[in-house]
């Protein structure tokens, strides 16, 4: 299992903070739901692509009750993408909102597909979040509407508030 955290840096910057940074305390087990200070666990590594490709640690926590594991996923890589948040929004921003297609234009429309795949997701977080608006009918329209109101929230932040409305998160099968 996984946890998102704002670390409040760029991939850069988290790479060189390495095994450094300042990891979250957790105080309860998301498994076993016991209010206990999970032990730190080591760490794993993992891709993430940007301008540059970077190789950075992620933090493993583990249960001294129940035993299981649980990692920090940084809010700017989602599980199993190895391209970062920000990639992927500018590549919907692109196609979706400024209608240019830049770079690799399979990317673009993979991530769209993704995208129009989990509208129905996306909604019931915004509604759960409180939002009280109509959105458009046509599918198109309404993935367009709800990117906006996602870079609105902020990436960071929708990342790590919508992880319950997803099994992995919003681009994950
Ligand atoms: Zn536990």
């Amino acid at each position: 299992m996984f946890i998102y955290h704002d670390f409040g840096t760029s991939v850069k910057e988290y790479e060189a903070r390495g095994k450094k940074n300042d990891f979250p305390v957790i105080n309860q087990c998301p498994h076993c739901k016991g209010r206990i200070r999970l032990h730190r666990h080591g760490f794993y590594w993992r891709n993430a692509i940007e301008e540059d490709q970077f190789r950075i640690p992620i933090c493993r926590l583990k249960c001294p009750s129940c035993k299981q594991t649980l990692s920090i996923l940084p809010t700017f890589l989602l599980a199993y993408f190895q391209y970062t948040v920000n990639v992927i929004f500018e590549k919907l921003e692109s196609l979706m909102i400024k209608r240019k297609i830049s770079g690799y234009h399979q990317l673009s429309l993979f991530y769209r597909k993704r995208f129009l795949n989990r509208l129905t997701q996306i909604e019931m977080f915004f509604r759960d979040d409180g939002f009280r608006g109509i959105l458009p009918k046509n599918a198109k329209e309404k993935a367009t509407k709800l990117l906006r109101m996602i870079l609105a929230l902020g990436k960071a932040t929708f990342v790590r508030r919508s992880r319950g409305h997803f099994s992995y998160n919003f681009m994950a099968l």
